[in-house]
């Protein structure tokens, strides 16, 4: 084997792109091997619902764009566009259930006006979040900052995390609260990370998200979220690197003459393509890897804005809808329980009114997904719809075109997403401590030069290109003894 063809990247999604960059500007020559037609991974956005309206084609929002190591260190917000706006997600409520007048929460960057409109629990909202907020970099550090199992750099951040989850992830999460609408603002985020609820891995994701959204805000990218895989590969190719799409690896033995090889595929993509040279011992704990359940997605023309019962709901780029706290729960259990529930958990992106580029004249592009059991080939358009309408009566009226994309048409889309699970890898408590294996070092793999950099590893699924960049920065070390370069914007 020679070293003159330097790395090879496997997959062009945040994190493969994220590893490639790190790389490059490390000075080493980095090729980026891709088997769509266009790179991105779950980081792109088209116009196949409506020529000229910009649909993001699977992730819309980005809580984790302006806060986390790798983009910090990228400075991705000077190199495009956000739009940050005050209210980061909302969660509109039966009348009855937001008790009484309200009809939503809505988490502002404020918490003290977060903590205001939610009324009674209001003070006991805000606790949940203040400590978290006054050491936000503790609490990135500690959920995002590599492994888990590692030390925290800051303890006390990572206490003030672990016993929310702790307690956001039992039984007992609705002791703290007296209404309704706090509890649904939390588990509306928490449902992110699909599984049963209460649970403390979803929790743990709540937690998080939730104070960023009371922190940097879910900021919403100029452009769509191609905007954030366009700055990655304008460095990449900035840096010498290369780029080849339609270009799938089926056999490590392609990328011989590579010195070390990244892959950015699921954990389970990986022992099929270089199985033959990783121990088996390896291979059967990448194996023990479980996948979750599965997204599926309807994408909205309007012809006009979303007619929300609650005005204020039209000031978030996100929504959780699926009501109650214990009516999300309840349709997140369907989803385990291997059925789709009738009144499902959806999140919506309304991002492009904060980025009106994205519509021409007169048209409205919304973003929305659903949690099905994983497999399934179920068109959700009809009880997607019925739950917009159930807090928006009249969007039916407004749509003017949609693209649905079941669990299966995803998981063949990007072969990461196992029967759907857009997460490669369920996010568990377990997983979340091993992701893929127990290891300080989990992109490490027992064969020389061969290392995992996609959301299979920590810290798991989101668009933050902090697998990828862990992935290379170990590398980088290992193979080289080199430093992690610099990444900024003016380097
Ligand atoms: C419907 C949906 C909604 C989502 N919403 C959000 C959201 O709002 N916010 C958020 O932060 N995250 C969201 N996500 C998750 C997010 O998109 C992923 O966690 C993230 O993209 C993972 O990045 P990655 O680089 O690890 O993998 P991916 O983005 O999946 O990229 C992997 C790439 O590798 C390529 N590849 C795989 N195998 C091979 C091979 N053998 N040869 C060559 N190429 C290969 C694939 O084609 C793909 O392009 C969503 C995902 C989906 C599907």
């Amino acid at each position: 084997m020679t070293r003159s063809r330097g790395a090879a990247v496997v997959g062009a999604g945040p994190n493969g792109l994220a590893a490639a960059v790190t790389l490059a500007r490390a000075g080493l020559p980095v090729t980026v091997f891709e088997a769509a037609e266009s790179i991105g991974g779950g980081a792109r956005t088209d116009e196949a619902v409506e020529p000229g309206v910009l649909h993001d084609v699977c992730s819309a929002i980005h809580p984790m764009a302006l806060a986390t190591g790798f983009f910090r260190a990228f400075e991705l917000e000077r190199r495009m566009g956000f739009a940050i706006p005050e209210a980061s997600y909302a969660n509109p409520l039966d009348g009855a259930a937001g008790g009484g007048a309200a009809r939503a929460a809505v988490a502002y960057r404020s918490l003290d006006r977060t903590a205001e409109e939610l009324g009674r629990d209001g003070a006991a909202y805000a606790r949940l979040y203040r400590p978290l907020l006054s050491r936000l970099e503790g609490v990135v550090d500690f959920a995002l900052g590599g492994s888990m199992l590692r030390w925290p750099g800051d303890p006390v951040a990572a206490a003030a995390t672990g016993l929310r989850a702790l307690e956001q992830g039992s039984p007992l999460w609705n002791l703290r609260f007296r209404e309704s609408a706090a509890p649904a603002l939390i588990s509306g985020v928490a449902a992110h990370s699909v599984g049963r609820m209460p649970g403390v891995a979803a929790a743990a994701v709540g937690t998080v998200l939730g104070a960023l959204g009371h922190a940097s805000g879910w900021p919403v990218p100029i452009g769509g979220s191609r905007a954030i895989t366009d700055a990655l590969a304008a460095d990449l190719l900035a840096h010498g690197g290369r780029v080849e799409t339609s270009r799938a690896i089926t056999d490590v033995r392609e990328l011989d003459g590579f010195s070390v090889k990244l892959f950015d595929t699921s954990a389970r993509g990986l022992v099929r393509i270089a199985g033959s040279v990783l121990p088996a011992r390896y291979r059967r704990a990448l194996g023990r890897l479980r996948y979750g359940d599965a997204a599926a997605k309807v994408d909205f023309v309007l012809d006009g804005p979303i007619p929300w019962s609650d005005g204020r709901v039209s000031a978030a780029p996100t929504v959780h809808l699926g009501g109650s706290r214990a009516e999300v729960a309840a349709a997140e259990l369907e989803v385990a329980r291997g059925r789709h529930p009738e009144w499902p958990y959806v999140l919506l992106a309304q991002t492009a009114d904060f980025d009106p580029d994205r519509n021409p004249a007169g048209a409205n592009a919304v973003w929305s997904y659903t949690h099905v059991p994983r497999g399934s080939a179920r068109d959700v358009s009809a009880a997607v719809i019925a739950q917009i309408e159930r807090f928006a009566p009249g969007f039916r009226d407004r749509v003017r075109g949609y693209r649905v994309t079941t669990a299966a048409q995803l998981a063949g889309y990007n072969r990461n997403y196992h029967g759907g699970d857009f997460c490669a890898g369920a996010v568990t408590v377990r997983q979340l401590l091993a992701r893929p294996v127990a290891a300080a070092d989990p992109w490490r793999t027992p064969a020389k030069g061969i290392y995992l950099c996609s959301s299979s590893t920590s810290p798991g699924p989101g668009v933050h290109g902090l697998s990828g960049w862990y992935a290379a920065r170990s590398a980088l070390r290992r193979e080289y003894g080199l430093p992690s370069p610099e990444l900024g914007a003016g380097q």
